[in-house]
């Protein structure tokens, strides 16, 4: 156990690299949704961050990035631009920290790439030019059809902000010049909404990509009374059930992910598998923190003590925050590594796994959603493979 309160079997404390970055190139956001992890929850340190990134930091950043990928001989490294609202920061500043970056990877082998989180509202003709200058791409925050989003996705005089969202999305899909921009959305799940009716809209606007996030709640914020365990596992495994039978090419990466570990792949993503190429975050000051959600824990969670003016990336690998999101079983409680499915859900994620009273030490308070959906795709995934198989016994 470490001052993080978080388990540590040394036999497992073998880091894979880092391969995505969080750039929090804005600490502050023009929207204030109900639930936010950065303002919202127990951490406040972004009142200390500067609003924006500075042009120093910006090529501290790039330095950093460009010493970390020759280090670790990277053949990709994904630099997300976050915040706050990462488009606080301008399309002239959007411009400088694109550009800065490039041009230290210019004589590296390693694939750079970007891409963009943002609620949308600021995307501006000005943006899109520099999105698409950089072959990036904008993924839009969104919880679906407008009674929904507008609960608690809301400005700061509490008026619902879907209409304005949808318009910027219309705007990344067909710019005025050139290929659309739009990445696809990212939404937090919802049980209240039928999973038919919020897989029928997204779909329905084409969207390239998805995720559905579960909640940032641990064991101290979860609503037991209005989401007994469980619920969240029946409402992915309708939703599940839904996009499977529908043949869209709606990529839902939570889905894609845990049919591949299912059927034996090993690397996850930080949410779920018990491998994972690790994430990074740097905040507006230039200090490095550790994956962003934890701030729903306690205040100064994600703090390593570290920061781009001092410190190489590589250094980060075996901080344990930063370890428990890669090779996940060198930070498990006993449940989860005594579990059957803990190399499909590798514990769930690290966040959801909070309480006061056990710091990390538990199994997720998604527990008895993660066994239903896992075990679900599982059935779901054999059925349809012994039907191949019958079927082709036949051809
Ligand atoms: S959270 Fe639950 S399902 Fe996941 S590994 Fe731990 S005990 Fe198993």
């Amino acid at each position: 156990m470490n001052h993080y309160n978080l388990p540590f079997n040394e036999k497992f404390a073998d880091p894979l690299p880092i391969t995505s970055i969080v750039v929090k190139v804005a600490s502050r956001c023009n929207i204030q949704c109900t639930y936010c992890y950065m303002y919202e929850h127990a951490d406040q340190t972004w009142r200390d961050q500067p609003p924006l990134m500075s042009e120093v930091t910006i090529q501290r950043l790039a330095f950093r990035l460009a010493e970390y990928a020759e280090a670790r001989n990277l053949k990709r490294l994904l630099v997300i631009v976050h915040g706050g609202e990462p488009l606080l920061i301008g399309a002239k500043g959007l411009s400088y920290f694109f550009e800065t970056i490039h041009k230290a990877f210019n004589s590296q082998s390693t694939e750079i790439s970007f891409g963009i989180q943002s609620n949308g509202i600021l995307v501006t003709n000005e943006i899109i030019k520099v999105v698409q200058s950089y072959n990036a791409r904008i993924g839009i925050s969104i919880d679906g059809p407008k009674q929904w989003n507008d609960i608690a996705r809301v400005d700061k005089k509490g008026l619902g902000t879907f209409d304005r969202v949808m318009a910027s999305v219309d705007k990344l899909r067909n710019p005025d010049q050139g290929d659309s921009v739009f990445g696809g959305f990212l939404t937090v799940a919802n049980p209240q909404i039928p999973a038919k009716d919020l897989f029928e809209f997204f779909d329905g606007l084409n969207t390239p990509a998805i995720d559905f996030l579960l909640p940032d709640y641990h064991f101290d914020t979860y609503p037991f009374d209005k989401f007994p365990p469980g619920t969240f596992g029946n409402w992915y495994s309708d939703l599940f059930d839904v996009w499977l039978s529908s043949g869209s090419t709606l990529r839902i990466r939570s889905f894609q992910t845990l049919m591949k570990l299912v059927l034996g792949g090993k690397i996850g993503y930080d949410a779920l598998g018990s491998m994972a190429h690790g994430v990074l975050v740097v905040e507006t000051d230039g200090t490095y923190h550790a994956l962003d959600v934890l701030k729903t824990a306690y205040h100064g969670a994600t703090q390593t003590g570290k920061s781009l003016t001092n410190d190489p990336i590589i250094d980060l690998e075996m901080l344990p925050l930063v370890l428990a999101l890669t090779n996940k079983k060198s930070a498990l409680n006993e449940k989860c590594l005594n579990c059957e499915l803990i190399d499909i859900c590798g514990g769930g994620y690290l966040p959801h796994r909070y309480s006061k009273m056990h710091g990390f030490d538990s199994k997720s308070v998604y527990c008895t959603d993660l066994q239903i959906l896992i075990n679900h795709i599982r059935e779901r995934l054999s059925t349809e493979l012994a039907s191949i198989h019958f079927a082709k016994e036949r051809i």
